[in-house]
């Protein structure tokens, strides 16, 4: 694997610690009551998590990318929910970083500096899911600005955020071209908050439409030109797909340590059950594809970092590799746990329900598919 650097190492250690002591205990209760943790929200904000990247002149850490996954994967190690909330930020971020003009900087990175303003990422619709050209909340341009109707729906972190980056279309026939990226801030007349999915997993972590009911967004607040936006979801794609691919990893991590040191304690036939082989090779199957996850995710996220951000097909391997790979490890965690890891009294029963999310979330892992085989088709002769 490359390489952390000192400043990553201390990142990992802080936040592995701050996760262990304070955000594991709390995991398995906001999941049962579904409520948002507003304790561990004003926790992460004390400890720099949502400012992460923001770039130092704004008040932010200035951290580099592969530091945001470090971050996603540790809190997804012994929270799915509070990771995917951590992650979805981030994503919403490298949006706005990559579609902002500098007067739009100057506005909103002070604020995302200070480290309590959360940015959000909203393009998912009823009828446009994987579909996405088939967008139809509809922009149309009225006066010095844009009046904007329509619905979204499964949006992390709705209800939470200040600043939407929100996808609409200026004409559904146009498809592609027609789709248009505006910041949308969470007062805006017209901006009204669904109700909060009730999920299978993830369950602290809050998902709700947005209805844009005659929202009416100055000019000023496009987030590049009109028809880019479909530029703006390629050219961020990388980032917000490796993004859940360490949130898959932290989850599994998670579930292998768990079932590791349950193996070690439960006896059966007079003896340990890691003793067992048949025990035993699914605990080594779990670190081989840790292990491969870890290794790929990294090596991505450096390649980022030293500017080769265009790495779409290796996302998609990342992307779907690291979420197949955790659906597989948490389910065999359960597994090894017996019983036991059936019931609520472990924590394996909830992270194999908040891994299910990371084969669905940011593109379902059949389009990832899609893609991958495309680019083959391109790069194999
Ligand atoms: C917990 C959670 C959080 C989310 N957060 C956000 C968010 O913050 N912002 C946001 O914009 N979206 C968000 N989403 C939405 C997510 O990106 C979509 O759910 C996802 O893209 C799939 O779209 P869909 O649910 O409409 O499924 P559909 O597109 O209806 O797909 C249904 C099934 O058909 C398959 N399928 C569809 N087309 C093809 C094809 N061409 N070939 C093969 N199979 C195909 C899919 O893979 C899937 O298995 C979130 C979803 C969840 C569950």
């Amino acid at each position: 694997m490359v390489p952390l650097t000192e400043q990553q190492v201390m990142v990992r250690d802080m936040i592995r610690k701050l996760c262990r002591e304070k955000v594991a205990k709390r995991a398995q209760e906001a999941d049962e009551t579904k409520e948002y943790p507003w304790d561990l929200h004003q926790l992460f904000i004390d400890n720099g998590l949502f400012n992460i990247r923001v770039p130092e002149k704004y008040g932010g850490a200035e951290m580099d990318y592969t530091s945001a996954c470090i971050m996603v994967e540790e809190v997804a190690r012994v929270d799915g929910a509070c990771a995917n909330t951590v992650a979805h930020h981030q994503a919403g971020m490298c949006c706005f970083m990559d579609g902002s003009n500098e007067t739009q900087k100057a506005k909103y990175l002070p604020k995302a500096g200070r480290g309590d303003y959360l940015v959000g990422f909203a393009l998912t619709e009823p009828n446009a899911g994987s579909d996405a050209f088939s967008l139809k909340s509809r922009a149309v341009a009225e006066g010095d600005g844009y009046v904007i109707d329509g619905t979204k729906c499964f949006i992390s972190n709705s209800g939470l955020t200040d600043l939407y980056v929100i996808f609409t279309t200026i004409d559904p026939a146009l498809r592609r071209d027609g789709i248009t990226a505006f910041l949308v801030e969470k007062d805006t007349p017209g901006l009204v908050i669904g109700k909060n999915e009730n999920k299978m997993g993830l369950r602290a972590s809050p998902t709700r439409q947005l209805i844009f009911e005659n929202m009416r967004i100055a000019k000023e607040n496009l987030l590049g030109e009109a028809g880019s936006g479909w530029e703006l979801v390629l050219q961020s794609l990388t980032e917000t797909r490796v993004l859940v691919a360490a949130m898959a990893l932290g989850i599994a991590q998670g579930a292998m340590e768990a079932a590791v040191s349950y193996s070690k304690q439960r006896e059966q036939f007079g003896k340990p059950i890691a003793e067992f082989q048949g025990v035993s090779f699914m605990l080594a199957d779990m670190a081989i594809q840790v292990e491969c996850a870890r290794a790929l995710i990294y090596n991505i996220a450096s390649m980022v970092d030293q500017g080769k951000r265009d790495q779409a097909y290796l996302a998609s391997v990342a992307k779907c590799f690291s979420s197949d790979m955790a659906m597989k490890v948490t389910t065999d965690a359960v597994q090894v746990m017996g019983g036991y890891g059936y019931t609520k009294e472990y924590p394996v029963e909830k992270m194999m329900r908040d891994a299910k999310s990371t084969q669905i979330i940011e593109g379902a892992n059949q389009i990832q598919r899609v893609q991958i085989v495309r680019n083959l088709m391109k790069m194999i002769h």
